[in-house]
């Protein structure tokens, strides 16, 4: 399969630079864009994979940078995942109502960086080559749907593989409920919020015997998080 390749929008150069090497690394091509405007051009002669765009811009905000292209009916399905330095759950809600695909807080790890941009390309496109993420003994493999537990397999049904698979890509991060079914279950479906402690509690169980449901953390009044610390 062709490298996919990554528009990195972000006018700080040495921060252009870390995000470059590491995916270049994870084997992707890279393009990179210091502002919107050079970034439009760049679409305009190239459509990428995924676009990787910063919130601070000098031109133009990373948001309304976002909406431009999810306004444009050529480029509207085009993912896009936000950088950002702000952690206000305010303006990851305006990040992804403007139509981001995901959102990346700074600091990042390339590592997060990389299992999120592949999380964006799995749900565009199934293709996309997998890849194991694994935290303690832990492991999930994209490809062959398999959750090892310190190498022994984990039955767990479709949703809750898909939940596990989704924290595992955006580990240590709180989510509301109403996120988690937005992201596991996609928009349109109707699902009770309730349902999703259900998973939660299904998920647990599975992992109990193996002493991992403890990285399913429930927040109080906020939701679930998946956390790679576990003591
Ligand atoms: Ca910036």
């Amino acid at each position: 399969m062709a490298a996919k390749q990554i528009l990195v929008v972000e006018d700080e150069k040495p921060i252009r630079d870390m995000i470059g090497f590491g995916l270049r690394r994870a084997g992707f091509e890279v393009r990179e864009a210091a502002d919107a405007r050079l970034a439009r051009a760049e679409l305009a002669n190239r459509r990428p994979d995924l676009v990787l765009v910063d919130w601070m811009l000098p031109d133009l905000s990373g948001l309304e940078f976002t909406r431009q292209v999810k306004r444009d009916p050529n480029l509207r399905d085009l993912p896009i995942i936000m950088l950002t330095a702000r952690a206000e759950e305010a303006d990851k809600v305006a990040g992804l109502e403007g139509g981001a695909d995901d959102y990346v807080t700074k600091p990042f790890s390339p590592r997060e960086l990389v299992a999120r941009i592949n999380a964006v390309l799995r749900r565009v496109d199934p293709q996309v080559e997998g890849e194991v993420m694994s935290f303690e003994g832990l492991s999930l493999d994209t490809v062959a749907h398999r959750v090892l537990a310190d190498g022994r397999p984990v039955s767990l049904g479709p949703t809750e593989y898909r939940m596990l698979e989704f924290f595992m890509s955006h580990p240590d991060r709180v989510y509301s409920r109403e996120q988690l079914l937005d992201r596991i279950w996609g928009g349109n479906v109707y699902v009770e919020e309730r349902t999703i402690d259900v998973h939660i509690r299904r998920l647990r169980k599975a992992l109990e015997e193996f002493g991992y449901d403890r990285m399913v953390q429930t927040v109080r009044g906020a939701g679930y998080r998946f956390s790679t610390h576990v003591e």
